[in-house]
């Protein structure tokens, strides 16, 4: 059920920060409104020899705070609407962590699990070649997002270069570490989190040692939150792909259902599989299962007005995009449920990103304790930053975030004599 479309959500957030800041009518369509659009015809020749269209988008929202940022999307439902939803909150994420950069958002509609590993190779080159004019290391950096890897980045790099001529890896992060990547860039949007999730059960003095966590979402974001929470100690009670999930009281370890995942393509599900007590959930059961900390790892809209009543977690915290509507953000703050936004709870992904970035411009490389030294102070102190203003205003943490996030974009936009 889609409520309002992402970008109508983003609009709504914004307007609610825009409100508490006090800003003008046009400070607020400066702030819903994307630099630029980008859209192009894909075409390519499939491994079977057919010529197919695709079309590939690039939103560049805003620029005011550094070059324009963020991931590539393949996905079947990523439209213009939900791209340029991507592509605003990417710009106030990098303000949230305080990060010199501004926000975009790439996205090419398709199911990249029906297409061949050559013909997804063949469609990020196409990408690339159409919208090399309009990236480059000072202009707009993209990176991995939902269903784009590190080999995808590789393509990206490479495709870049050869298109201008020149080596250029700063032109995309997220690229694997034999090709200018960063240590800890791999496991960054679940360390972030998990930074911030450690200062939230902090500031709320819960001491609780086996957290019971439930995650949805089996990627990048949602295995590696799952092995670090488990690794600290918590109770990993419900896990999903985009198939659907199973719950386990007594908790699963992660890395043996990734084990599985792997050799056999899906979660364990048959009985010789599942440990005793464990069954087999579908991902809507799995959002209001029993559980203390609920981590939507996935995709967007996923906890609505229709489902938001029925979360029986005490905290969310969102490592997907925009997984959250207005609607449901409203129940569950009057439920005195603490959810971390996703500008927050997710930004440690684009901070190791900025941090490969600037290894990439100065050609010298840190270790993965450099950059987690250098990731735990910017997560804590983000944190932090809302908490205080949330506390202080008596307003959500998205609101607080929306604010900080907002309040910077537009001191920049300011300061330009854009606004
Ligand atoms: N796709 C990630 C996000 O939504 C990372 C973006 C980046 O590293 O630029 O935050």
């Amino acid at each position: 059920m889609k409520s309002q479309t992402p970008f109508k959500n983003y609009q709504t957030n914004l307007r609610k920060a825009g409100k508490i800041l006090d800003l003008t009518a046009k400070e607020i369509l400066a702030l819903e409104t994307p630099d630029r659009v980008i859209k192009k015809d894909l075409t390519i020749k499939t491994e079977s020899g057919k010529s197919k269209k695709f079309t590939g988008y690039r939103v560049q929202f805003n620029n005011a705070r550094g070059p324009y940022k963020g991931g590539i999307r393949f996905h079947p439902d990523a439209d213009l609407d939900e791209v340029k939803a991507l592509a605003a909150a990417m710009a106030i994420k990098c303000a949230v962590v305080n990060i010199p950069l501004g926000g975009a958002k790439g996205g090419v509609q398709f199911d990249p699990k029906s297409a061949s590993k050559k013909d997804i190779e063949k469609i990020t080159r196409a990408w690339t070649h159409a919208m090399a004019g309009f990236i480059g290391k000072d202009k707009d950096i993209p990176a991995p997002d939902v269903y784009t890897t590190p080999e995808i980045m590789s393509y990206v790099m490479d495709e870049f270069e050869k298109t201008v001529g020149r080596s250029e890896p700063g032109v995309v992060t997220g690229k694997p570490l034999s090709l200018g990547g960063s240590e800890g860039r791999g496991t960054a949007t679940a360390q972030g989190g998990a930074y911030v999730l450690n200062e939230l059960l902090s500031v709320m003095e819960i001491r609780q040692k086996k957290l019971r966590i439930a995650v949805q979402g089996f990627g990048n974001a949602g295995y590696n939150i799952a092995r670090i929470l488990h690794e600290a100690g918590h109770k990993i009670v419900a896990i999903s792909d985009s198939k659907g999930g199973i719950y386990d009281a007594t908790g699963f370890d992660p890395q043996e259902i990734f084990a599985t995942k792997k050799e056999k393509g899906a979660l364990p599900s048959g009985p010789e599989l599942l440990q005793s007590g464990a069954r087999v959930i579908s991902n809507e059961e799995l959002l209001v299962c029993d559980c203390d900390v609920l981590i939507p790892s996935a995709l967007d809209n996923q906890i609505r007005a229709d489902n938001a009543g029925a979360i029986k977690a005490k905290i969310v915290l969102e490592l997907a995009n925009g997984p959250t509507t207005p609607e449901a953000d409203d129940i569950l703050a009057k439920r005195g449920i603490t959810l971390v936004p996703d500008v927050l709870a997710n930004a440690g992904g684009v901070t190791v990103s900025y941090f490969e970035w600037v290894q990439n411009g100065m050609n010298f490389y840190w270790t993965e304790q450099e950059v987690l030294e250098k990731l735990k102070p910017i997560m804590q102190k983000s944190f932090t930053d809302v908490w205080m203003l949330s506390k202080t205003h008596g307003i959500t943490l998205r609101d607080a975030a929306f604010m900080i996030g907002v309040k910077r974009i537009r001191d920049a936009m300011q300061a330009r004599g854009r606004i």
